[in-house]
């Protein structure tokens, strides 16, 4: 079966075909000269050469952040978790330099340990790295951080210099998503690597300067921050996988600790005497996420093995994970890809069924079921559950390419080829598109 290649490789989907889109779209609009420019950076009330308008920080974000959160399990179903958060979030976005961005704050069922912020103010903060903090004045140093890389606009800045040096942004978000733990991300839609890619030191400098002055004038004690540096320099030393985006993307150093105790001994020594810091109220909110910290632990242990290409490993601590969280989105999401891996689709689908099944708003599962139906050749289904993918979150080609797939498993040519095209109207090179071009001529479409 000449296919059987193209079903085998969806583990390692392409993760940056988004990314590169973006890169030829930014080239274009560069190109077309009404992009770049300088604008005053909200922060440093100096003038700076920004590729990217402010509009277009929030379209880039809008376009892209829904599939990096779906790519992270989605928004945890704990509401009340989530509006906690989101709270926390909104007293800090108050206090930026950029307090009319949408800023709209999402706690993610992954279990990595890790926290995002897309240009346009979308901030993503996982389960892992809640478990890790200890009271709410770390995690407001934490949005504190994330918000000062959006009001200092990095992102745009990021890409004014990668842009100017040429640097292909396909191969910087290839390299990221290798890290994110999930070996077949491509299977569960893609991440939106190139945005998401590391912030230069001085960046990170800067975001926590930024961070420690909005999470102190909201309110709290800056002890938090110190809290929150703490724990990041402790992990930094321990070179765990779970980590590794994180640092991957905020570069920790000793000099990023020793830079906050001066700052909190000094200027905000009187914060530090009387603010209160909100341990109790932090840990009420989290306490349903320590009750299953095994099972985080469990999944991140999986994941350093599916990182490791150990997949018979990291079966058994997926297993550990689902004993603790059974009805776990995440865990039997990881499970289901797990099983993919090791070719074994009917057990992959029990358990993405079971993942949709306590999720049916979030749509990775969707596209894991469709991947699995592909591999048992079941196309109709297949397609289906790709048609409905493709409604709930748009704009992903390896969507595209796998309706076609489909299409083609069921005999239709026509439609097929339709997709085949769409798809390399998209993504021209790699697996999946010479797959597409290679159809398209021997059906004679080319
Ligand atoms: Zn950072």
């Amino acid at each position: 079966m000449k296919s059987d290649r193209f079903v085998k490789e969806t583990q390692n989907a392409p993760a940056s075909v988004i990314t590169r889109r973006q890169f030829l779209r930014l080239s274009a609009m560069a190109g077309a000269g009404f992009l770049a420019g300088c604008a005053v950076n909200p922060v440093s009330g100096q003038r700076e050469l920004m590729l990217m308008s402010e509009a277009q920080e929030i379209e880039i974000d809008r376009q892209n952040s829904p599939h990096q959160i779906s790519g992270d399990y989605g928004t945890v179903q704990d509401k009340a978790l989530n509006n906690y958060v989101a709270g926390v979030g909104r007293t800090i976005g108050e206090s930026t330099h950029r307090p009319d961005m949408p800023y709209s704050y999402h706690t993610l069922n992954a279990p990595y340990v890790n926290a995002y912020a897309f240009p346009g103010g979308t901030i993503g903060i996982t389960r892992g790295i809640l478990l890790e903090m200890e009271d709410e004045a770390a995690l407001a140093a934490l949005i504190g951080h994330e918000a000062g890389h959006v009001a200092a606009r990095h992102t745009s800045q990021r890409m004014t210099r990668s842009l100017i040096a040429g640097v292909l942004l396909s191969g910087v978000s290839a390299a990221v998503d290798s890290r994110t733990g999930d070996l077949v991300a491509g299977l569960g839609g893609i991440g939106a690597g190139a945005l998401l890619a590391g912030y230069s030191r001085n960046q990170e400098r800067e975001a926590d300067a930024l961070g420690l002055e909005y999470m102190a004038q909201s309110g709290y004690n800056p002890e938090g921050f110190l809290g929150l540096m703490s724990m990041l320099n402790d992990m930094s030393g321990k070179n765990e996988s779970a980590m590794a985006v994180l640092f991957s993307t905020h570069p920790m150093s000793s000099e990023r600790y020793e830079t906050a105790v001066r700052e909190v001994d000094t200027r905000y020594a009187q914060a530090r005497r009387d603010r209160p810091a909100y341990r109790e109220r932090y840990m009420d909110h989290t306490a349903g996420l320590r009750q299953i910290r095994p099972a985080i632990k469990a999944m991140q242990d999986g994941d350093g093995e599916m990182m490791r290409k150990n997949p018979e490993n990291a079966r058994e601590h997926y297993e550990n994970a689902l004993k603790t969280a059974p009805d776990d989105y995440a865990a039997n999401l990881k499970m289901a890809k797990c099983l993919l891996s090791l070719k074994k689709e009917e057990d992959a689908r029990r358990y993405a069924e079971k993942a949709r099944a306590v999720y049916p708003e979030e749509p990775q599962a969707m596209h894991v079921l469709g991947m699995t139906n592909i591999r048992l050749r079941a196309f109709d289904k297949a397609l289906s559950l790709f048609d409905d993918y493709e409604k709930s979150l748009p704009g992903n080609p390896n969507t595209t390419f796998f309706q076609g797939f489909a299409y083609e498993g069921m005999g239709r040519r026509r439609d097929a080829a339709q997709k085949y095209q769409d798809f390399l109207g998209k993504v021209n090179q790699g697996d999946y598109a010479e797959h597409a071009y290679s159809r398209l001529k021997e059906w004679e479409y080319i």
